[in-house]
């Protein structure tokens, strides 16, 4: 799934036509009407700002579903025969997007053949604009042909929209707009997708499907609102509200996990027939019952909506349609294999934050009871308010003290210590052994599969480099590890308050990443192992104390203040990253946080196949749509590299003092709430200076946010007149970005020792003369020594 609010609706209305499992049989056994084929021109099909037009060719229809004919194919095999379809993104940053996949700012496509997939009402649309040609007709001489050759592929393609199908035409409203899919033929870009969705928070997506090096890809050539929702912003809304989350999981000898989910569901509407919620695909779903009745499940992937994703969507129906305001216990049971041992009783949880059904991340209460092997540790979320054992078996309860989003666990055998700072439980588990590929021979890479999924809805995956040569023991370092742990817990609380829950777990995960959960943090197990003294100055930096700093600060950021939009996830990993310079800045000195910021910007320039800077690859802002087959690891590079480099640099602009402030209020001001990127550009410039250039920070947030670019920058300056009348001018060039790049840029003028003036500059793509007044020969003038620009180096 390319993001999460596509995914999570709740439908209203009347049930049509029998079950869920009738409608899938249904779908599977659909197949086109030889009495609905057309000779047909000057057709269009328009939606806001998406338009097809089908010139010249044949259409023919599917039969009805749920008494709805669902689909459409055309095929230009007539004698100038012709299809079009035309698309024009209404911003620069989705102009150029588009264009860096088909090498055009706008869509204008001729195709031979398409295929469209559709719940709403096209079908009478589209049979009331025959009359107005008299070419259209019936036709019967080429219907068995096109039914012949379509029908396997709308069998193929309607799969891959199973639960959305469902949803609109079992479960939907009477009236509801529908889902529409184009699926394009082209001599050019081969098949691409055209989806309007007018439930979307962007309703209109254009992108393809890509197979490189055995992944597929989707490639998002273009999102944005539709021409309406621009002007008439729809309001955000729920339908469901969870609460009171009471999960029991039995984990057996072999590390199966049996879950039975309870959870609290709240119908905001009247009459819903279907909720949908998200679990991982390695869960299998065995029953659901609502209010203790059995409740129809549709659960299927859905092709091009869960590339990259390791959750699914499922739909339950409950019995009867739900009540507005009224309160049902659905009751899950699922199991599966979500725990891996990564060699000698080193495991790590597959599943973090998805082994449950979830249903758009809301906040809730945990009650978590866990039994397993008693030889086992097993640490979560929450309070312990249980802990015992039965024969072989240990079972602990654990209960959070206020609402998270999700509940994470671990388990392994454990080695662990308690610290206590500032009044918060620290506990630090390490794991006794060492997994097979930390093992001195052979030596081998563990890689977890970081995937799309796990990094958007879970947010708080960090990756390192790889891992460097390991000493033996994990349990060695614990006390080490303890201790950084508790003082980056220690600064953050004294900067940002109370964190999302009083007591925090950080516990071991194989591999080169870390990710902070409420009350649990995962850190790779890199950080329990002393680096020799050959490794990397960075990478050693990195796994000793920046990566625990970065998921502790977690706990504030993506789990106190949180976001739920795919182009706003990027800000909770900028704030993590910035949280974790300020701390390492604080505890090793500004060198150690230079290397930091060096090393981001390294990452940045570094070119790439296509010549192209990994910068390029598109804004930060575009958050999981950077993973593309273009850019593969672009995500990973953009979000921390770019995201520290922008909270840096607004650090530079509004002084420490500032940006501090800056940061508590967020906590204050979006607890337990989303922010958006745009909330954060006004919160930010409110906590400028006096007199700022840009005090409303749109430049900044067009090129640094919503924008790609590093410039390069060039000081050179001179002295004139005589003491105590001097100036000195001075000139910034710019080079290596767009004609319309400007940053600001500081220049540093140290009059005396240790005595400076900052004069910011700001530049363009001609060179910027500036002058400063001066009483006597500066000692010193440097641009920007203090990292408050990103800059080519
Ligand atoms: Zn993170």
């Amino acid at each position: 799934m390319r993001w999460l609010p596509v995914l999570a609706f709740v439908v209203r209305g009347t049930l049509l036509a029998g079950t869920a499992a009738d409608f899938v049989r249904a779908l599977h056994e659909n197949q086109f009407d030889r009495s609905e084929c057309y000779r047909v021109r000057d057709i269009s099909i328009v939606k806001e700002d998406l338009k097809i037009y089908l010139t010249d060719g044949h259409l023919i229809f599917s039969k009805p579903l749920a008494g709805r004919r669902v689909a459409a194919a055309f095929t230009a095999d007539v004698d100038s025969g012709d299809g079009e379809v035309i698309l024009l993104p209404p911003s620069r940053g989705e102009r150029s997007s588009l264009a860096s996949y088909t090498g055009s700012p706008n869509l204008d496509q001729h195709f031979r053949a398409a295929m469209f997939i559709f719940t709403g009402s096209d079908y009478d649309a589209i049979l009331s604009q025959l009359p107005r040609n008299a070419a259209n007709k019936k036709v019967t001489d080429v219907a068995a042909k096109l039914d012949d050759f379509w029908t396997p592929r709308l069998r193929g393609l309607s799969e891959g929209f199973e639960t959305r199908m469902a949803l609109d035409l079992i479960g939907g409203s009477a009236g509801h707009p529908g889902i529409f899919v184009g699926l394009f033929e082209s001599s050019k870009y081969g098949n691409f997708d055209v989806i309007f969705d007018p439930w979307a928070q962007e309703q209109i997506v254009a992108g393809r499907v890509v197979e490189r090096d055995k992944h597929s890809y989707f490639d998002t050539w273009t999102s944005f609102a539709d021409r309406s929702a621009r002007h008439n912003p729809p309001a955000r809304r729920e339908d469901v509200l969870l609460s009171d989350y009471r999960i029991e999981s039995t984990l057996d000898a072999g590390l199966a996990l049996d879950c039975v989910t309870r959870v609290k569901v709240k119908s905001l509407a009247d009459g819903a027939n279907a909720v949908s919620f998200q679990m991982a695909a390695e869960m299998d779903l065995a029953s659901v019952t609502v209010d203790g009745r059995p409740a129809e499940i549709l659960q299927r992937d859905s092709l091009r909506s869960n590339i990259g994703r390791s959750d699914e969507l499922f739909l339950v129906f409950p019995p009867e349609p739900l009540r507005a305001g009224r309160e049902y216990e659905f009751e899950f049971k699922h199991s599966g294999k979500v725990i891996q041992d990564a060699g000698d009783h080193v495991y790590y949880v597959s599943a973090r934050g998805n082994w449950y059904p979830t249903h758009n991340l809301q906040f809730a209460q945990y009650d978590l009871i866990f039994r397993y092997p008693v030889d086992l540790d097993l640490v979560a979320a929450g309070d312990i308010v249980e802990d015992r054992t039965e024969g072989d078996r240990r079972i602990t309860r654990r209960r959070t003290a206020s609402t998270i989003r999700f509940a994470a666990f671990n388990l392994g055998h454990y080695e662990q210590v308690q610290v206590e700072r500032s009044g918060y439980v620290v506990d630090v588990c390490a794991n006794r052994a060492l997994e097979t590929a930390l093992q001195p021979k052979p030596r081998q890479t563990l890689s977890l599969p970081v995937t799309a999924a796990a990094r958007q809805s879970q947010g708080s995956i960090l990756v390192g480099p790889a891992p460097a040569p390991a000493a033996p023991s994990p349990v060695a370092e614990l006390q080490r590890v303890a201790t950084e742990v508790a003082s980056s817990v220690e600064f953050m609380v004294s900067r940002f308050g109370p964190p999302a829950l009083p007591h925090i777990t950080v516990s071991p995960i194989p591999g080169t990443f870390g990710q902070g959960f409420p009350g649990l943090i995962y850190i790779s197990t890199l950080a329990y192992v002393k680096s020799p003294a050959a490794a990397n100055p960075s990478d050693q930096l990195f796994f000793d104390d920046f990566l625990q700093a970065h998921e502790v600060a977690h706990q504030w950021w993506g789990n106190r203040v949180t976001t739920t939009y795919y182009r706003d996830g990027w800000l909770m990993e900028a704030l993590a990253q910035i949280s974790a310079l300020l701390y390492v800045e604080k505890r090793k000195g500004a060198p150690s946080a230079a290397l930091m910021l060096d090393s981001y910007r390294a990452s940045l320039l570094e070119k790439g196949a296509n010549g192209q800077i990994a910068d390029a690859a598109g804004p930060v802002s575009f958050g999981p749509r950077l993973t593309s087959s273009l850019t593969p690891a672009a995500y990973r590079t953009i979000t921390y590299g770019k995201g520290l480099w922008v909270m840096q640099m607004l650090r530079r602009r509004m002084g420490d003092e500032r940006f501090l402030a800056l940061l508590l209020d967020l906590v204050k001001q979006y607890d337990h709430r989303e922010i958006t990127t745009d909330e954060f550009r006004q919160a930010a410039a409110a906590h400028l200076p006096p007199h700022s250039d840009d005090p409303k920070l749109e430049t900044f947030f067009d090129q640094w946010v919503n924008g790609t670019g590093i410039p390069a920058l060039k000081l050179s300056y001179a002295v004139k007149g005589k003491a105590p009348q001097l100036r000195l001018v001075g000139t910034i060039a710019q080079s290596d970005v767009e004609s319309d790049f400007s940053t600001l840029a500081p220049v540093e003028i140290e009059v005396a020792r240790g005595q400076t003036i900052t004069q910011w500059v700001r530049t363009s793509s001609d060179p910027v003369i500036f002058t400063a007044p001066l009483k006597q020969a500066p000692v010193k003038v440097s641009l920007d020594p203090h990292y408050a620009v990103l800059r080519r180096m």
